[in-house]
């Protein structure tokens, strides 16, 4: 039986690791950490999203700004919106929930925020820094992650690790920090060939490709620490005649259970993290932007 790995409770120490260091800048510097989060459009799932991290920033007790603007924004707007934000002093995060609307160009939206307060850690120089092993803003889902393994395992030194998926926001920065890390990593996506044995070589499993349960048993080395990133809506019959959807991961949780030594589950795994992370990420910049050292537990 694998070890379940309860992403939720993480979460919640990381969020009371983030509180208490916002205490501490606010004593200690007379500096409260303040994140801005620009949703542009009425996107039903961007909204809760962003309800969410307006919520927990302020429950950590930094200061949330959000701003909501027409689906019909120019992508000019939108800029000078950033523009602002970016000179703002009360603002060490900024982030645009995506997706945005087809007209605004994403990559010049995501590449003018200032890289010192792109919490997101999708801008081009944090993508250059991070794949370089520097200090960089590093993308909340892979750096939440990676906490989670460094929690479990401890060292993940010369672990062999395949990531499944090559996305910008999970599959490659995943890849690079676990590089970071001095493991041995594959990348696998829609094209690898033999990729269930190539799967079931690595100690260490990521699922990041957005397929429900692809990952079966057959794929896991026994003894694997699997990580699950899928979040797949699926339609189910509840037997009472009315058809309803629930969240299920990229890996067939009880298939693998089994076979593995540590798993996340879907939901209660790697999700909770993401916006934790993004709230220690918040937390990084605002240190970083007043030379105040990182306090521990919260960056790569
Ligand atoms: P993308 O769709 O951007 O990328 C999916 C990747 O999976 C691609 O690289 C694709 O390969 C690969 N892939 C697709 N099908 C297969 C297959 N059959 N075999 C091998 N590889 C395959 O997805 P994201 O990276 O954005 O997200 C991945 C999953 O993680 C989704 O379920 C998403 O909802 C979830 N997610 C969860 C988050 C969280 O907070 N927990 C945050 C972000 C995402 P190719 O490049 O060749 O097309």
């Amino acid at each position: 039986m694998a070890y379940k790995i309860d992403g939720k409770a993480f979460a919640t120490q990381l969020r009371s690791n983030v509180s208490k260091n916002v205490k501490m800048l606010k004593e200690q510097y007379g500096i409260t950490p303040g994140l801005a989060v620009i949703l542009v459009g009425e996107d039903p799932a961007s909204q809760v999203y962003v309800k969410n991290k307006g919520r927990q920033t302020l429950d950590v007790g930094m200061n949330s700004f959000e701003h909501r603007l027409e689906a019909t924004t120019s992508e000019s707007t939108l800029l000078d919106q950033i523009s602002v934000l970016n000179d703002d002093p009360k603002v060490h995060g900024i982030l645009c929930q995506l997706p945005l609307p087809d007209h605004i160009n994403e990559k010049l939206v995501i590449n003018s925020i200032t890289p010192q307060k792109d919490v997101d850690g999708f801008h081009i120089s944090n993508v250059g820094l991070l794949n370089t092993g520097q200090d960089s803003m590093v993308p909340c889902t892979p750096l939440g992650c990676l906490l989670l393994l460094r929690n479990q395992l401890g060292d993940l030194s010369g672990k062999t690790a395949v990531v499944l998926g090559r996305s910008n926001i999970v599959g490659k920065p995943m890849a690079s920090l676990l590089l970071k890390e001095s493991c041995t990593v594959t990348v696998a996506h829609s094209k690898t060939q033999h990729i269930k044995e190539l799967c079931s070589s690595a100690d260490i499993l990521i699922a990041a490709i957005g397929k429900p349960k692809m990952i079966e048993a057959d794929w896991v080395k026994p003894g694997a620490t699997v990580i699950d990133v899928g979040i797949n809506r699926v339609a189910y019959d509840d037997n009472k005649g009315s058809e309803k959807s629930r969240i299920v991961g990229d890996v067939n949780y009880m298939s693998v259970e089994p076979v593995a030594s540590a798993i996340t589950p879907v939901p209660g795994g790697v999700g909770p993290m993401t916006i934790a992370c993004l709230l220690a990420n918040t937390v990084t910049a605002c240190c970083r932007a007043n030379n105040i050292p990182i306090p521990k537990g919260l960056s790569a």
